[in-house]
């Protein structure tokens, strides 16, 4: 696909480095190598038809191999942005059916997901019009395609491509099947393609209606934070509500940092992040799809992030993320205002009434509003020549300085393994000898362990020894006192523990407590040491006693030492961490402590449900979590 180029001129920015680059930079980091090859191959005549009319089919079919570049000019002048060069039609058709043929490997479950480094790019190619270096439109065929052969009922498109991708919309503007989510330079109408129907109240029609989804970029400088906003405030939301079979990406890298075209922040490392939060849509099936994306260096990073992500490295950080501008939060709450009749997940944002705006402070309120600073003319002649942005010499150079700060400073490291993980099942001697059928049980470890066997999913980790809390770690959380009393709980005899163990609320002790105790709270340090010494990615530990309620002075609700609080304090004093996040998602315990205190009837209920939830649905949230590691 590098034959297609400009014949009159050479500074044009859809150019064949734009597809050598990004292979280049894919095979420096070693990531083509890793990918499974899908062979290219033209698009049918059956599939275009689809979505072109068969004249534009015709006429790009007629340039094939043509040897006179002032014919080929004087076609290209009656399409907007447009050259023709002899192995256009040819490529162009490549390019959609490689596209194709990729969605259909994921389809059929031979990829997980995929990447097509195509050119031309396809989203701004409309039914019978070739625009924006695009012929056909190698997503939206695939898309058709997966609507119609495939039994995919749902599909997202995303479009992170720094244009509107016009064609796109039009092509899927009253199908509800295909949802479409563009995020484009805008500035009210004056960027190109300048259209009325790029902004954010165009949502679709007819059954589509709703979605269609337009999130306009009024300033320029867009950075990661703006991006992430929207992600996480519009898109994911929808997405999760909308379901998709299937997730494209016109994935264009003109929104990256240095690209001169669209004067956007996104750092290559961002990308990741972009692509990362759709993998978990749709079982995993998404396909990238190059778009646009004109400053090689950025284009050529930021598409090798994405496929680095793709093939499941983690992340890179990315630098702090500020609060979003004023300009992406209006865009956003101007779209959430016209989507949220159709969304269940727009329900939450607050409204007010316009007629009393007035008696509202200033800035505590937002009314959506639409102007338009393009121009409804549309030429009917094109220049061919010379139009792209200049920018001047400086501010590439120091755009140019700061990719490669950014590129130099974003580690990439990979540890060695995927998943460490840690279990005793001397852990499982804890147990309430009073009550064998209590739920704090020690099958509750021993059936994970079993489960984890039996999905083979032990054979993929990697095993570390569970050991001992030492004292000192245990005092960076607990009163000596304390851990005292704990500690000479071991080994006594059972009548003296029922004793002792009725001063803590919802504790049984018998005479192996401590240690499993000390081994939990252990074990949860060597695998804060494991990932944090770069040898593991992350980690899992199928450890009891649980900790999250133990206090600094006081055994509480199952908990003896609070795991998860000492893992965090090792992570700082050993390691120097400044911020760690604790996710508690535990539910069913802190449920059971309100219900008892408040209505005590229901414990029994709860305890024979507790008993079912505990060994068979624990295991499987552990797999899905597993999964998502993997
Ligand atoms: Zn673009
Ligand atoms: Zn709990």
């Amino acid at each position: 696909m590098v034959e297609h180029q400009c014949l009159w001129d050479p500074n044009y920015p859809e150019c064949p480095e734009r597809f050598t680059r990004v292979l280049e930079r894919c095979r420096e980091y070693g990531l083509v190598q890793r990918c499974v090859d899908i062979q290219p191959r033209k698009a049918t005549s059956e599939e275009l038809l689809k979505l072109h009319t068969p004249d534009r089919i015709e006429l790009l079919k007629g340039t094939d191999g043509s040897p006179d570049a002032e014919a080929l000019e004087a076609i290209s002048s009656g399409y907007d942005a447009i050259y023709i060069h002899p192995s256009t039609n040819e490529l162009a058709l490549l390019a959609a059916g490689s596209t194709v043929e990729i969605v259909d490997a994921i389809l059929d479950g031979k990829v997980q997901n995929g990447m097509a480094i195509v050119r031309p790019p396809g989203h701004h190619a409309m039914k019978s019009e070739y625009c924006g270096y695009c012929f056909f439109n190698n997503v939206a065929i695939a898309a058709q395609h997966a609507l119609d052969n495939k039994g995919v009922e749902r599909i997202l498109i995303v479009d992170w491509d720094v244009h509107h991708g016009q064609a796109t919309q039009q092509m899927f503007y009253d199908d509800p099947r295909v949802l479409y989510f563009s995020v484009h330079r805008y500035e009210h109408g004056a960027f190109w393609p300048n259209l009325r129907e790029s902004d954010f109240h165009y949502i679709g029609s007819g059954a589509g209606k709703g979605f269609n989804v337009n999130v306009p970029l009024n300033k320029t400088k867009m950075g990661n934070a703006d991006y992430l906003a929207i992600w996480h405030q519009l898109l994911l939301p929808l997405a999760y509500e909308f379901r998709p079979d299937l997730v494209l990406v016109s994935s264009g890298f003109d929104s990256a940092l240095g690209d001169e075209k669209g004067e956007m922040e996104i750092t290559p490392a961002c990308y990741s992040h972009l692509t990362s939060s759709l993998m978990g849509l749709a079982q995993g099936k998404l396909a990238v799809i190059l778009e646009g994306g004109y400053c090689l260096k950025s284009l050529a990073e930021g598409a090798a992030l994405t496929l680095r992500t793709l093939l499941g490295d983690p992340c890179p950080i990315i630098s702090k993320v500020d609060e979003p501008s004023l300009s992406i939060q209006q865009s956003v709450l101007s779209a959430i205002y016209v989507l949220r009749p159709f969304w269940e997940c727009l329900q939450f944002q607050g409204r007010f009434d316009v007629s009393k705006v007035g008696s509202k402070k200033e800035g505590t309120y937002f009314v959506p509003s639409v102007t338009f600073e393009g121009s409804d003319v549309k030429p009917t002649t094109f220049a061919t020549r010379n139009c792209y942005p200049d920018q001047n010499r400086e501010t590439i150079n120091l755009l140019d300085q700061r990719l490669d700060k950014l590129i130099k400073e974003t580690s990439l490291a990979v540890p060695k393994h995927r998943l460490c993980f840690v279990y005793d099942e001397r852990m499982a001697s804890h147990r309430n000898v009073n009550e064998p059928g209590h739920p704090e049980r020690p099958a509750r470890i021993t059936s994970i362990y079993q489960k984890l066997l039996e999905y083979g999913v032990l054979d993929r980790c990697y095993r570390l020894d569970a050991r001992d809390a030492t004292r000192e770690e245990l005092l960076w959380l607990h009163k000596a006192d304390y851990i005292d009393e704990i500690a000479v709980t071991a080994g006594k005899k059972q009548s003296t523990l029922n004793q002792l163990e009725r001063q803590y609320g919802s504790i049984f002790i018998c005479p192996d407590t401590y240690n499993a105790a000390l081994l939990s709270a252990g074990s949860s340090h060597q695998i804060v040491e494991s990932i944090l010494s770069g040898e593991s990615r992350s980690g899992i530990g199928v450890i009891r006693p649980p900790g999250h309620h133990a206090e600094c002075d006081e055994a509480y609700g199952f908990c003896f030492f609070n795991n998860t609080a000492l893992a965090a304090k090792y992570a700082i004093e050993i390691h120097q961490l400044e911020r760690i996040l604790i996710i508690d998602w535990d539910v069913l315990l802190t449920m059971k402590f309100t219900i008892i205190t408040r209505y005590t009837s229901w414990y029994n209920v709860l305890l024979s449900l507790t008993d079912d939830i505990m060994c068979d649905i624990v295991p499987r949230i552990l797999s899905l979590y597993l999964g998502k590691l993997y």
